[in-house]
């Protein structure tokens, strides 16, 4: 077993942000209102994610590190409707098949926490712990012992870059919720709970968020909202470019045909669009499976999703010209 989860690894954790991720949406599931990480060394020391979500009992920690033990899919028809981040049931278990993985959880009403620890895939007993509530997630020395795949990582600034991208990603996709984020001890990112205008003055900067445009447009199933970036934004401020579908970044063609579209009357040649958006549609209509990553999705109907973007947000941008 420990094999298939160290091939299924390389898909899942390409590197410490991929792992990262993966824990963080984890946090989200479990209904965390707080968030906090900690890397050493771009993560490759050590990524620890600590939630106060509704944790884990004893007899579970075992499991929640077996592959394919997901708790979040019931049925068959919740494949297709997922409505959680992380349901392959692979993340914590790939994890733990290429790192020393520290899980720790104090389950709700529970008398203390308890302790479980991985070393590329061995499992130990769970401990009692000291924990006051949710679960800390500690993995350490990530690919260690895989040094094939050790040696694809960049340098700590270059994996920090990364997982620092990781936390924004998630952090604008839900802003009512809390992040912070460390790195070698190092604050650096803050994010306390408010709406996504606030997370994104915080996150893309005051003149995307002061300039741009907010929208929220729907037609039928499909909603589109959040704020367009104003074609006159400064340098600094165009690399803001975040699309959500159903509260996922994803980086889809179809998708970005539409914002092109939509802005190329309105930018100069010189400048690219900034945005932070939202699209919305049934799950039915959206194929989220396509990738283990799950930055790639499948639109059911990709020309109405096409049409609705593009006619969105040309409205929206139609305005700053008024
Ligand atoms: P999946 O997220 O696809 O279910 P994972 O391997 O990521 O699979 O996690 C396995 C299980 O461990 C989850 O289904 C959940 O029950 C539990 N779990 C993992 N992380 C947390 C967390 N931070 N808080 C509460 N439960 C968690
Ligand atoms: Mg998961």
């Amino acid at each position: 077993d420990t094999l298939v989860n160290q091939i299924a690894a390389g898909e899942v954790v390409e590197r410490p942000a991929s792992a990262l991720k993966e824990l963080m949406e984890n946090s989200v599931d479990a209904g965390a209102h707080s968030i906090n990480v900690e890397l050493v060394a771009g993560g490759t020391r050590l990524i620890k994610v600590i939630d106060d979500g509704g944790g884990i009992e004893r007899d579970d920690l075992p499991l929640a590190l077996h592959r394919h033990a997901t708790s979040k899919i019931h049925s068959f028809d919740d494949l297709t409707r997922v409505a959680t981040l992380g349901f392959r049931g692979e993340g914590l278990a790939s994890i733990a098949s290429v790192s020393r993985l520290v899980l720790t959880s104090r389950f709700e009403g529970a008398q203390h926490a308890w302790r479980i620890e991985a070393d590329h895939g061995g499992l130990n007993e769970p401990e009692p712990a000291a924990l006051a509530l949710g679960t800390t997630v500690e993995v350490h020395e990530l690919y260690y012992q895989t040094p094939a795949r050790r040696k694809f990582l960049k340098s700590d600034s270059t994996e920090f870059a990364h997982c620092e991208e990781a936390v924004k990603r998630l952090a604008l996709a839900h802003p009512a919720r809390q992040f912070t984020l460390s790195h070698n001890g190092r604050a650096q990112l803050r994010l306390l709970h408010g709406d996504l205008a606030r997370r994104a003055a915080q996150l893309l900067g005051d003149e995307f968020v002061q300039t741009g445009v907010a929208l929220d447009e729907r037609a039928g199933p499909l909603r589109l909202w959040g704020i367009a970036g104003s074609p006159t934004l400064s340098k600094a401020s165009r690399d803001a470019q975040y699309f959500f579908v159903n509260g996922r970044f994803v980086r889809d063609k179809v998708v970005q045909h539409a914002l092109r579209e939509a802005y190329r009357d309105v930018l100069h040649h010189d400048r690219h669009a900034a945005y932070c958006l939202f699209l919305e549609l049934e799950p039915e209509g959206v194929d989220v499976n396509v990738h283990p990553t799950k930055i790639e999705v499948r639109f059911r109907e990709s020309q109405a999703v096409y049409r609705f973007v593009l006619a969105s947000l040309s409205k929206a941008l139609a305005e700053t010209r008024a």
